[in-house]
């Protein structure tokens, strides 16, 4: 959609690659980022935000922030954008470059994104950027009724496919799959 676009064209990715990378910022691939990690090709930023279909009151949960360039991404859509990074030195890194680069409705904190963000629970949208094995019990009971659950879900480096997830207030789930990708896997200990 143009409002998608539209965000997207407002967002400098190359102030979210590495120096290394920022000749090749705006092509349609991923990107190394530090601790082993990827920043998404931006066809697929741009798919996993339209499928989310945020609104402008919306308070979504992101899961996997990386590089923080998908939450920059979500904060010009949606009211506040809440984003949980596992690896610590990443999350600071997201941090540091969403604050610097003026982007005040994303909250960034390292930790499990699995578990969610209870405190800051229901949300109206969740997007996870990394694959799970199956669905996060978690997430779903964190999402409001009628809520879209964007999520990667298949084998660490195998087969996976991208999911839109969504769960009736009877808490029937209905998963719908749209593509196979390949993502780096959710990682964590459980
Ligand atoms: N959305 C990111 C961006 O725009 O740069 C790209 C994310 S990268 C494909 C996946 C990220 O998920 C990695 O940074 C990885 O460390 C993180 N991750 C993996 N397992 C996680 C978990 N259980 N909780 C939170 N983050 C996790």
């Amino acid at each position: 959609s143009e409002r998608v676009m539209d965000a997207m064209g407002r967002v400098p990715r190359e102030a979210f690659v590495l120096d290394a990378y920022r000749h090749l910022a705006y092509q349609n691939t991923p990107l190394p980022i530090a601790a082993g990690q990827t920043i998404s090709l931006p066809q697929i930023v741009a798919l996993m935000t339209e499928l989310l279909q945020p609104g402008s009151d919306d308070v979504i949960l992101e899961v996997g922030t990386g590089s923080g360039y998908q939450a920059a991404v979500l904060s010009g859509l949606v009211k506040h954008v809440y984003s949980i990074e596992i690896v610590p030195e990443l999350a600071e890194q997201a941090a540091a470059t969403l604050a610097g680069q003026g982007y005040d409705n994303v909250t960034v904190r390292a930790g499990d994104g699995y578990l969610g963000w209870p405190e800051h629970a229901p949300f109206d949208g969740i997007i996870v950027t990394a694959a799970a094995e199956h669905l996060p019990q978690p997430l779903l009971d964190q999402l409001k009724p009628g809520g879209r659950l964007v999520i990667p879900v298949g084998e660490e480096h195998g087969y996976q496919e991208l999911l839109l997830v969504q769960v009736a207030a009877d808490g029937t789930v209905e998963r719908e799959s749209k593509l196979p990708v390949r993502f780096v896997p959710l990682t964590g200990d459980r």
